[in-house]
């Protein structure tokens, strides 16, 4: 990349995040490390990319929370200046059978999953648009296959939130695309991270992934990190609107 970008990734402590982070940190990216409540994880993460040679900004927001995500993006402003893309990767798993759904479980999921992916991509638009006095951008969702297969039992809800992720992310390219603003969504399948300890973990989602999967194994972190960061990059130039299944055929 021949000039210096900035990127603010949600959810980068753990994970998909953390291999996102790596993945920009590869490419030159200074980078907003977005982390909630793994704070020794974030900032060992930063170190370790700050050794690579990126310059790196560890942020804890709770980004379901309208409040803490406009704290966050001034943060951003203030250490790295323009923005010049959006991971909205931060998210939760939840098993919620219908019958133990209550306003508590089903709201904790929607903030967690869908209202951080507005509030944050409302703060990148006012920062990236054209419109408002920005240069472009680009915003990556990271949807999940839950939402075109409805996930395991219990899932409802959780695949609702990354249906409503699909939507968003359409309607978000009509809206932004003339404003410089390339928007897409990747709908990972069944990745080797700790989000699987809510039903049994890593390695019995291994053992799922064997048979419900075509190419017969799980991916990795990093299988999904390369496409975010093509999407996010010059690459991707005429890739809008679109969703990017990584999920091994399934
Ligand atoms: P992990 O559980 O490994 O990591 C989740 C990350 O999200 C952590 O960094 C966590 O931060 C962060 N996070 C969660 N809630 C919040 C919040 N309210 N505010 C800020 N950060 C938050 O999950 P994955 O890496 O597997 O998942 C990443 C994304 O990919 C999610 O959106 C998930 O739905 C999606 N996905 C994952 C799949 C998989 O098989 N792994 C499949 C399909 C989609 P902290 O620990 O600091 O609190």
């Amino acid at each position: 990349m021949s000039d210096p970008k900035n990127i603010l990734i949600t959810g980068a402590s753990r994970g998909i995040g953390q291999a996102i982070a790596r993945q920009a940190a590869q490419q030159g990216w200074s980078i907003g490390l977005n982390y909630n409540q793994s704070q020794t994880e974030a900032m060992s993460l930063a170190e370790e990319l700050r050794q690579m040679g990126a310059k790196v900004i560890c942020l804890q927001a709770d980004v379901s929370q309208q409040s803490h995500v406009k704290r966050m993006f001034s943060e951003f402003d203030e250490a790295l200046g323009p923005l010049h893309a959006l991971i909205n990767n931060a998210g939760i798993l939840a098993s919620i059978m219908i019958t133990d759904v209550d306003e508590t479980n089903v709201h904790r999921l929607y903030s967690a999953n869908v209202f951080s992916a507005y509030y944050c991509a409302r703060e990148a638009v006012l920062r990236m648009s054209t419109a408002h006095g920005g240069s472009g951008g680009a915003i990556v969702n990271m949807s999940s296959v839950a939402s075109r297969l409805g996930g395991l039992a219990g899932g409802s809800a959780y695949a609702g939130t990354k249906g409503a992720l699909d939507s968003f992310n359409l309607a978000l390219a009509k809206e932004v695309g003339t404003q410089g603003i390339r928007v897409n969504a990747i709908r990972p399948g069944l990745i080797a991270t700790e989000i699987h300890n809510v039903h049994g973990g890593i390695d019995q989602m291994k053992i799922l992934a064997k048979t419900a999967v075509p190419m017969g194994r799980s991916g990795t972190p990093e299988e999904v990190a390369k496409v975010a960061m093509w999407l996010a990059g010059p690459e991707a130039s005429y890739v809008h609107g679109s969703i990017v299944d990584v999920a091994g055929g399934r």
